[in-house]
This record gives C-alpha cells, sequence and structure tokens, in this order.
C-alpha cells in the first residue's frame, strides 16, 4: 500500500481527504448461496479447484475477510452526464484485495456487499437482476475481444433488497446479490479528477506515479514527459475500446468519468444495452432518454469530452497545455481513421478509398430506413458473392429488417443502390467470396447478449432456475462461431421486447 489510507476503519459515510480509498469491512450475507462462477475466470486466477469449496462462497460474498488482507474502498469523483459531481467513490464495490496469478496482477472487487463511506444517500447493495447482467456482459465482451473488466462470480446474499421499479414508481424487494469483478486495477478517471479538483496535487503525483509503474510499465520517460506520455497511453486505449463498442453495437449507457477506467476497459456495467434497430440516436438509459448523451453514435465524441476532463487533471503535473491538446486533436484523426478501417472489415473490404467512405456513411443512413437488426445484418451480408446481382444479394439481408420493406419503393432503391455499389466495391477485391466470408465473421459476431435475452435468465433464476445463465453464459464464449445448438438465440428481439430496457439499479 503505498499511499495513505484513510484510517478510520469503518464505513461510516463522510467525506475523505488526502486518500485514495478508506479501509471498509464488507456485510455479513443472512444466507449466500452460489448462483455462477466463471471458469475461465476462476483458472486464471488459480482458483479453479476452490470455486465449489466453503471458504470461496463466504469469500467472494463478503462473509469472510480472507486473512491477511484488508478490504478497501476507492474514492473518486467525476462528471455525471457533463456536470461536476464532486466525491462519489466505490458506493458500493469494495477490493477484496490484489493477488498474482500466472504471472498477473489482479484486483478482486465485490460490487453489492454494503455500505462504505462513498455510499452517499444509497445503501450499497445490488439486486439479482443488475448483477446477472452484470457478470454476464462482461464474459460476453471478453469474449467479443473488447477490453473489459472480468467477472468471476455471482452470488445470491440471502438478503431482500429495496428497490424503486422502473416503469410504476413504487417500491419493491428484490433478491441481494453480489458480483465479483475482477481487473488488473479498477482506477478511473475520476480518481485523478477528485485529486485535482481539491488541488491536492501531491496525491494527484503520488496516484499517476503508481498507476505508471504498475500498469502502464512501459512508459520510460521521466518528469513531465511521463506524464504526456502516461496520458497519450490512456487516450490510445479508451480509443481503442469505444471503437470496439462501435463495431459490436454496444451502448455502455453512463459513460461519466467515474465509469471511465484509467486502463481503457469497459467497466461498471450498468442500463448497457445492445443495438437492435441500428439508431446512432439511441440509448438503453432511461434517464437520458431527452438528450441522449449517451447514445451509440455519440459514445467516440464522449470518450474524448471525458479525456478532456482527464487532460485537465493531470494538466497540474504536466503545467503546459500544448501537448495535451495535441493529443487530444490526435484522438479525432485517429479515430475517424480507425473506424473507417474497422467498418471496412466489418464489410469484407480490405481497400480502402473515397468510394469505401461513401459506401459506408450510405449505409449508415440505410441500416436506419429499415429498422434494421445490427448484429444480424452483418453476419448475414458475408454470405452474398460476387457473382450475385443487387437484388439477390438484398435478398440475403432482408431478415434482419424490424419493418417490413414496401416493394419498390424509395427504401428498397436506396438498398439496391447501396448494394450496386457494394458489389462494385467487392469485385475489386482479390480474395475468394469463401475467405472474405470466414474474414468478415471474426469481426461481425453471431451472437451478442440482447436484452431480452439477459432478462430470460433473470426471470428465470428468480425462479430459482440457473439454467439460462449457464446457457448464455456457454454461448457468448463463441460469440464469431456458429452454433446450431443455440441457433434460436440467433434471432431479432422479439416484439414483447420492444423498448424493454435493462435497469442499472
Ligand atoms: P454509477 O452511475 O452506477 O456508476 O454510480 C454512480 C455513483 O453512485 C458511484 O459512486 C456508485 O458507487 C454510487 N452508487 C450507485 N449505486 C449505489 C448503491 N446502491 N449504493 C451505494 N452507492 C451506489
Ligand atoms: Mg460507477
Ligand atoms: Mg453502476
Amino acid at each position: 500500500k503505498e499511499l495513505p489510507a484513510d484510517s478510520n476503519k469503518n464505513n461510516t459515510r463522510r467525506k475523505v481527504f488526502e486518500a485514495c480509498y478508506s479501509y471498509v469491512t464488507p456485510r455479513i450475507p443472512s444466507n449466500p448461496k452460489l448462483v455462477h462462477v466463471a471458469d475461465e475466470v476462476a483458472e486464471m486466477l488459480d482458483l479453479e479447484n476452490d470455486t465449489q469449496s466453503e471458504e470461496f462462497l463466504a469469500v467472494f460474498s463478503g462473509k469472510k475477510v480472507y486473512p491477511k488482507t484488508q478490504p478497501y474502498a476507492m474514492c473518486y469523483g467525476g462528471h455525471q452526464f457533463g456536470h461536476w459531481a464532486g466525491q462519489l467513490g466505490d458506493g458500493r464495490a469494495i477490493n477484496l484485495a490484489e493477488i498474482r496469478a500466472n504471472g498477473k496482477q489482479w484486483t478482486l472487487q465485490l460490487k453489492g456487499a454494503g455500505a462504505t463511506p462513498y455510499s452517499r444517500t444509497a445503501d450499497g447493495l445490488a439486486v439479482l437482476r443488475s448483477s446477472i447482467r452484470e457478470h454476464l456482459c462482461s464474459e460476453a465482451m471478453h469474449y467479443l475481444g473488447v477490453p473489459t473488466t472480468r467477472s468471476l462470480s455471482l452470488v445470491l446474499t440471502g438478503d431482500d433488497v429495496l428497490r424503486d421499479m422502473l416503469y410504476d414508481g413504487n417500491q419493491e424487494y428484490e433478491k441481494g446479490a453480489i458480483v465479483c469483478r475482477v481487473s488488473p486495477s479498477f482506477v478511473r478517471f475520476g480518481n485523478f479528477q477528485l485529486f485535482a479538483a481539491r488541488k491536492d496535487h501531491k496525491n494527484l503525483k503520488n496516484l499517476a506515479d503508481y498507476t505508471i509503474r504498475h500498469f502502464y510499465k512501459d512508459i520510460q520517460a521521466e518528469g513531465k514527459e511521463k506524464y504526456i506520455a502516461f496520458f497519450q497511453n490512456v487516450v490510445n486505449a479508451s480509443l481503442d475500446m469505444v471503437l470496439h463498442w462501435q463495431r459490436v453495437g454496444f451502448v455502455h449507457g453512463v459513460m461519466n468519468t467515474d465509469n471511465m477506467s484509467i486502463l481503457g476497459l469497459t467497466i461498471d456495467y450498468g442500463p448497457y444495452g445492445w443495438l437492435e434497430g441500428y439508431d446512432p440516436n439511441w440509448t438503453p438509459n432511461t434517464t437520458d432518454s431527452r438528450n441522449h448523451r449517451y447514445a451509440y453514435g455519440n459514445q467516440p465524441g464522449i470518450t474524448l469530452w471525458n479525456l478532456i476532463q482527464l487532460a485537465n487533471a493531470l494538466y497540474p503535473l504536466i503545467e503546459d497545455a500544448k501537448p495535451l491538446e495535441a493529443i487530444l486533436e490526435g484522438y479525432q484523426q485517429d479515430f475517424d481513421k480507425k473506424y473507417v478501417e474497422m467498418m471496412s472489415k466489418k464489410l469484407g473490404l480490405t481497400q480502402i478509398n473515397a468510394k469505401t467512405e461513401q459506401l459506408i456513411a450510405d449505409l449508415e443512413e440505410n441500416l436506419q430506413l429499415t429498422e434494421t437488426d445490427m448484429t444480424i445484418f452483418f453476419r448475414e451480408l458475408p454470405r452474398v458473392q460476387k457473382k450475385n446481382t443487387a437484388q439477390e444479394a438484398f435478398q440475403k439481408v432482408h431478415i434482419s429488417f424490424y419493418k417490413p420493406l414496401e416493394l419498390a419503393g424509395k427504401v428498397t432503391a436506396a438498398w439496391l443502390k447501396w448494394f450496386e455499389n457494394y458489389l462494385s466495391l467487392l469485385h475489386l477485391e482479390e480474395g475468394k467470396d469463401e475467405t472474405r466470408k470466414f474474414n468478415m465473421y471474426d469481426v461481425n459476431p453471431k451472437y451478442v447478449l440482447r436484452n431480452y435475452m439477459a432478462q430470460l435468465a433473470i426471470d428465470a433464476a428468480d425462479k430459482g432456475d440457473y439454467s439460462v445463465i449457464e446457457e448464455l453464459y456457454e454461448l457468448l464464449k463463441r460469440p464469431y462461431n456458429e452454433q446450431p445448438e443455440y441457433e434460436k438465440w440467433y434471432a431479432k428481439r422479439p416484439e414483447w421486447a420492444r423498448n424493454k430496457v435493462g435497469c442499472s439499479m
């Protein structure tokens, strides 16, 4: 432990100054039960032989503090929906320990194990519904190749938790649950921001030095150059993350700066969602339904906005705006370039020029004309062959449309035009149809965790049936593979699930 920790070993809510974290004690659950363990995470942590033990359940439900460890909650601030919110902190997350396994350093963190100094007016708890969503989605994202925190385990606490219902405003009891999140680090942009806002430059520097020493080991520079290089690395990692989100149609929903990992990992799975009908303006977050700040199409720009806040926070260590500004300008150019490369891959095109860029722009328009399921569209497109007519090619993606087509209408004409252009670019490609198809499959997943799928897992689990959790977990381990036994999950959102979004609480 390198930073002065708050010495009060209790969980009372308070402002914490000059400390990165506070020691806390997890709440004792009344009747913990294991619901699911991500077997590959257990293996990664060298815990695979322990997952069925009493001790595993006790430690990962907060019932027992593992010997010689000191759980702690972290202190951070953040901008929420564009406004500085002051001290936030781990209100319902508790870091149990940092461990080394298979040559790597990991932090194990319980989410929902009770109040901490940072809980403010909330209870520090999590419910089964939101915990299933976080557990399954963390793992699904990992297997999709998206940088993310992981999830080791999901347990029921045996305690009821009072929650406001999303639609009727009433309160209801739900089952309490805890996931154990796993990441090299849970440090966020907001950890730096809080020190900067309080002009605590000593701890700002401590935190930056710590983060670089442990997680950005390749940085060799010293003095101000070190922090500039650090910022460049965080920008690169964040860009990479959001580019993956755009590729797979993931919408985070709450990109506040306290939910931005300093390692560029997807963190804090709350009201996230997946694009079904392709729509840049879509957000799964009902509290953001007016401004759409965190909508799909805004995610790259919001990442930049958040990086600007991080630049402001790091400024006292650098005291020169120019290099920071240059890095931020670089983000925009890099993103635009990498976005076109990424979309070209999704389309199976290896040559990139002005025509490719136009084709991508036109596609983004067309996808919205027909309320097109993003995942299914990009998974069917690889079946197009060079010898196809535009009409034949178009037929192959029909099943991705939620809206029935008016034949010979304007919409059909726009699509036929697009397929003509697409086919003309395909003809310039050297590779075989079959090769292109498999290359496209590698970047266009067949299975993502659609909201209704998580909901079915939740409904079953609520009745004590965990088989859907298990099935989805296994399915989502191989999202790019054809899995005939699971074909039923390759389907458009059913009508009952329209406009239903997951809740973060
Ligand atoms: P989020 O929007 O989920 O990232 O949460 C924003 C802030 O609220 C963070 O500081 C969380 O730790 C805190 N928070 C969210 N839910 C709870 C809860 N049930 N109890 C205590 N703190 C919470
Ligand atoms: Mg959060
Ligand atoms: Mg949250």
